[in-house]
């Protein structure tokens, strides 16, 4: 059991700062009361490091990431700062193929009380998790497709090596759920294998790691067929487990689902390292204003404290992840201090101290 723990801390850009503020200051106040201790080292790196020095992810700020415990990262990127090519910068693409963070964790929750686009059927609630694989995939040629006046390729790629590990870990992630009570234990493969033969490879690697977990069920879906379910019964989901591009147009839909990106969290976790950061961007449109929502950049704090608590054996951890995700679905349910992109009039700090005071902190 381990009761110190080191977060890097990438503030970011745009909105990044002011809804890492509060979050840190919520981890700080749990952690004191829980008996751990938690250090937090802000590390620079962004678009607006770039701007002023020519570097996006300096090798000091690489460096503290992988010597972190756990890296927790708000959102990089302006659309006014760019590299020559014209691409933007962003340093938590690079920290995913560094440090091979081949899981995306990408949680949905609907909950009584949660806006969604959704009808919710009486007493029903969506809780499961979409794990995009995030190293290669559709993006394996992400930046190198060759284009010709004529005709434009990409390579799609799927290995043994990263797909076993992704399995491993939606199995893993399947059994810790059904402990927590939080699931039948099922994990669906979403692919196209009836039309690829890299799915079916995707597949078949997917069902030999099936073999080896008996006391989780396993079931497989065509991509198209899950959006469709996605939106017309997705309480019936657990975890999904699909390739990079699938996964990426999936965690949007399931962002969706939710009532927006104010309130997606998200990880991006590898064998060693893990990047906690919510699904959006640094919204220039609202940065310097004090009405960012802070709810998926909490969330996905509450999802370092679980993933920490579980990799460590500390329970004080995971009780804190627990309480900390339970503390803002109470603060979307009662509905008093939501910010504006929830309807809401309340600002970045008041829908922080409203999760606080759900806290008792
Ligand atoms: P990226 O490509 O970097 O992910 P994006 O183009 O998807 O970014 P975002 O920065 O996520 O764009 O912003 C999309 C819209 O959602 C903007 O109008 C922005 O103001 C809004 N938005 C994003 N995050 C928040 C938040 N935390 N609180 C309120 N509004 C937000």
């Amino acid at each position: 059991m381990k009761s110190a723990f080191e977060v890097t801390v990438f503030e970011g850009d745009g909105i990044g700062p002011e809804i890492m503020r509060p979050t840190v200051e919520i981890l700080a106040a749990l952690a004191e009361a829980g008996g751990y201790s938690m250090r937090f080292a802000v590390a620079p790196a962004g678009a607006a490091h770039y701007a002023k020095t020519g570097e996006s992810l300096p090798e000091s700020s690489m460096q503290a990431a992988r010597d972190a415990d756990a890296i927790l990262l708000s959102a990089m990127g302006l659309p006014s700062v760019r590299y020559p090519d014209g691409t933007e910068i962003s340093p938590q693409i690079d920290l995913r193929k560094a440090l091979t963070l081949f899981a995306g964790v990408r949680p949905v929750r609907i909950f009584p009380g949660q806006r969604t686009p959704l009808k919710m059927p009486d007493g029903r609630e969506v809780d499961f998790v979409l794990i995009r694989e995030s190293t290669e995939g559709l993006f394996h040629t992400q930046g190198k497709g060759e284009v010709t006046a004529d005709e434009a390729r990409e390579t799609l790629l799927i290995t043994r090596e990263i797909s076993e590990k992704l399995f491993e870990f939606a199995f893993g992630l399947a059994r810790e759920r059904k402990a927590a009570g939080r699931g039948p234990g099922k994990v669906t493969c979403v692919d196209k294998a009836n039309v690829f033969r890299a799915f079916a490879y995707f597949r078949s690697l997917f069902d030999a790691e099936a073999q080896k977990h008996p006391d989780v069920a396993a079931d497989h879906a065509y991509v198209d067929a899950t959006a469709l379910w996605f939106v017309l019964k997705p309480w019936d989901f657990d975890v999904l487990v699909t390739e990079n591009m699938f996964g990426d147009i999936l965690s949007d839909l399931g962002a969706g689902l939710m009532g927006g990106l104010g309130v997606a969290p998200s990880a991006d976790i590898g064998l060693d390292n893990a990047v906690f950061q919510p699904c959006h961007g640094s919204a220039p449109d609202i940065a310097g204003q004090g009405k960012a929502n802070p709810l998926a950049m909490i969330l996905s704090a509450a999802m370092m404290l679980d993933w920490l608590g579980l990799r460590h054996d500390t329970p004080a951890l995971q009780t804190d992840g627990r309480r900390l995700r339970e503390a803002v679905e109470a603060v979307i349910a009662k509905g008093r201090f939501l910010t504006a992109d929830l309807g809401g009039a309340a600002g970045t700090e008041e829908a922080a101290q409203a999760v606080a005071a759900e806290l008792d902190l």
